[in-house]
C-alpha cells in the first residue's frame, strides 16, 4: 500500500488521516505543535465552532459523529442584541423546522476526537513536535524540523498532502516549483479578538444557551457561541484601522467607553473584559484561492491549506472535513491511477470552495448589519414560509448551505434563481395590484 505523509493534525489532517488510514494506506502525520491532549492547543485560533450537516457527515462516516455531538451545544436560532439600550433580544430561528440547528463545538475536544480516530488504524503514525519546512514535491519528500530536540528529519512518502492550514508551507513550496501556480489571498480590513463571559455562579449560561449571539453594528459586530462548561465565548469582529477601531481603543477607558456605548446588555456579564481585551490577540481574517491543488500523482492540498475563507458562515471546518469525504472517494474511484485521483478530488472542488469564499464574505455583510433590520427578519419568515410551502422545491441558501450536502457553487446559483423568481413574482403582483386599483379609482 501507498505511503501518505500528512503534514498538520488540525482538524482535517486527524479526520484524513483516519480516512486513509481505513484504506489501509500507510499514513506518517507530523504537527508542529504539540500533543493537544497535553493542553496547549489552538493557539490564537477560535476556541469554538460551529459544526453543521457537511461536518456530521464526515464525521459520521469514520463512525465518530455521536462522540463529537455529545460535546456539542444545539444553537437553533440567531439571538439579535439591538442596539438600543433597553431593548430586547430578538431570537430568528435557523429554519422552519424547528429541529434543524448548528452545533457549537469546542476545537480542542474535535482535534483530540480525531486524532483519537486515526490512532486507531495501527498503521497512522502520529508525530507531535514536528515542523515541515519545505517539501521536495517531485520526490516528494517533506523536510521536517523536530522542535524538541532540533533535529533535521526527512519524511519520504509515495505523495505529501498538506493539511496545514492557511499559512501552509506544503502550498508554499508547491508555488515556488510549479510554473503558473495560481495564488491569491485578500484580507479583510478587520481583525477578530475573541473575550469571554464566564458562567453563572452555579455554572448556568447567563444568556440563552441554544443561540448564536449576534450583536449586529453595521461596520462591525460581536457574536457568541455557548460552551459546556456554562460560559460564552465572544468574538468581536472590527475594524483595525479608522477613528473607532482597534487600533484607536487602547486604554482601560477606551474599551470600557466603547463596549458600554455598543454592547450595553453584555458589559455586565464580561467581568474580565479589559484583561481579555488587553490579553488575548487580535486575528486576521484572510481568504485564499490557489490552484492546483495537486501535483501529479506526488502532493495534495486539503483544507484551509487550499481554500480559507473568512468564517461568516461557520464553514471553513466544515467544507475542510468535506474535502477529506471527497478525495477518500476519489482514492477509491481510482485505487491505481493517484494522480487521477488528485485531479478529480481538485476538479470537485474547487469551484465549490470558490463558491463559498463567495458566501463567507456576502454572509459578513448579512450579519453584521442587515440582521439588524426588520426588512431582513420579514425575508427570513418569508424564506420559512415559501420553504414550508414548497417543500423540497424551495430552499432557503442557509439551509442549504448548511443542512445539506448540496455543492456550495450549486446551492449558490439555485438561491439566486430562488430570489429572481419571488422578487420578479412580488414585484410583477405588486405593480399588476396598483394597476387594478388605479383602473378601479379611474
Ligand atoms: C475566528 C474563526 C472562527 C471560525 N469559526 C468556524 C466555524 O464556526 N465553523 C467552521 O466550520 N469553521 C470555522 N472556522 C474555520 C476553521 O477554523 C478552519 O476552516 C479549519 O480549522 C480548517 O482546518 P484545517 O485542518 O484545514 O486547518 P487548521 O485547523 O488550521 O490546522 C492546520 C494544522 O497544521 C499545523 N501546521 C501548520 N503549519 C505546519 C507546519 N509547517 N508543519 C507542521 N504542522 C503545521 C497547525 O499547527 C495546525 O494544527 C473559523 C475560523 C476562524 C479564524
Amino acid at each position: 500500500m501507498a505511503k501518505f505523509i500528512l503534514i498538520g493534525s488540525g482538524l482535517a489532517g486527524g479526520l484524513l488521516a483516519a480516512y486513509l488510514g481505513r484504506r489501509g494506506y500507510e499514513v506518517d502525520l507530523y504537527e508542529r505543535r504539540s500533543d493537544p491532549r497535553e493542553g496547549n492547543l489552538v493557539g490564537g485560533r477560535s476556541i469554538n465552532l460551529a459544526l453543521s450537516t457537511r461536518g456530521i457527515h464526515a464525521l459520521e462516516q469514520i463512525g465518530i459523529a455521536d462522540e463529537v455531538l455529545k460535546h456539542a451545544i444545539p444553537m437553533r436560532g440567531r439571538m439579535i442584541h439591538p442596539a438600543a439600550a433597553g431593548s430586547a433580544p430578538i431570537f430568528a430561528p435557523y429554519d422552519v423546522d424547528p429541529n434543524k440547528h448548528i452545533n457549537s463545538i469546542g476545537r480542542a475536544a474535535l482535534n483530540t476526537t480525531v486524532i483519537e480516530a486515526a490512532q486507531r488504524y495501527p498503521n497512522v503514525h502520529v508525530k507531535f513536535n514536528h515542523k515541515c519546512t519545505e517539501v521536495d514535491i517531485d520526490s516528494p519528500t517533506a523536510q521536517l524540523l523536530n522542535t524538541s530536540t532540533s533535529q533535521p528529519i526527512t519524511a519520504l512518502g509515495d505523495a505529501v498532502i498538506g493539511v496545514d492550514g492557511a499559512f501552509s508551507a506544503v502550498r508554499q513550496s508547491m508555488q515556488l516549483k510549479i510554473d503558473k501556480f495560481e495564488y491569491d489571498e485578500s484580507y479583510l480590513a478587520h481583525g477578530y479578538k475573541e473575550l469571554t463571559i464566564p458562567p453563572g455562579r452555579d455554572g448556568s449560561w447567563r444568556m440563552e444557551k441554544e443561540a448564536l449571539h449576534i450583536w449586529p453594528r453595521k461596520s462591525f459586530m460581536m457574536i457568541a457561541l455557548p460552551n459546556p462548561d456554562g460560559s460564552f465565548t465572544c468574538t468581536l469582529f472590527w475594524e483595525f484601522e479608522g477613528p473607532r477601531s482597534f487600533a484607536t481603543t487602547k486604554t482601560d477607558d477606551d474599551v470600557r467607553r466603547f463596549f458600554e456605548e455598543e454592547f450595553p446588555d453584555a458589559v455586565p456579564l464580561m467581568p474580565n473584559l479589559l484583561d481579555d481585551f488587553k490579553n488575548n490577540p487580535t486575528g486576521s481574517l484572510v481568504t485564499i484561492r490557489c490552484a492546483p491543488w495537486f501535483y501529479k500523482d506526488k502532493v495534495a492540498l486539503v483544507g484551509d491549506a487550499a481554500h480559507a475563507v473568512v468564517p461568516f458562515y461557520g464553514q471553513g471546518m466544515n467544507a475542510a472535513f468535506e474535502d477529506c469525504v471527497v478525495l477518500d472517494e476519489c482514492l477509491a474511484e481510482f485505487p491505481q491511477d493517484r494522480q487521477r485521483a488528485f485531479a478529480e478530488y481538485f476538479q470537485r472542488r474547487k469551484a465549490n470552495a470558490d463558491a463559498l469564499a463567495d458566501l463567507a464574505l456576502e454572509n459578513f455583510i448579512e450579519m453584521r448589519d442587515k440582521t439588524a433590520s426588520r426588512t431582513f427578519r420579514a425575508k427570513k419568515k418569508l424564506d420559512h414560509f415559501l420553504e414550508a410551502a414548497l417543500p423540497g422545491i424551495y430552499l432557503p441558501l442557509y439551509t442549504m448551505v448548511t443542512f445539506t450536502r448540496i455543492p456550495y457553487a450549486e446551492a449558490a446559483r439555485r438561491a439566486r434563481l430562488q430570489d429572481r423568481l419571488v422578487y420578479g413574482g412580488l414585484a410583477f403582483l405588486l405593480t399588476a395590484a396598483a394597476v387594478m386599483i388605479v383602473r378601479f379609482i379611474l
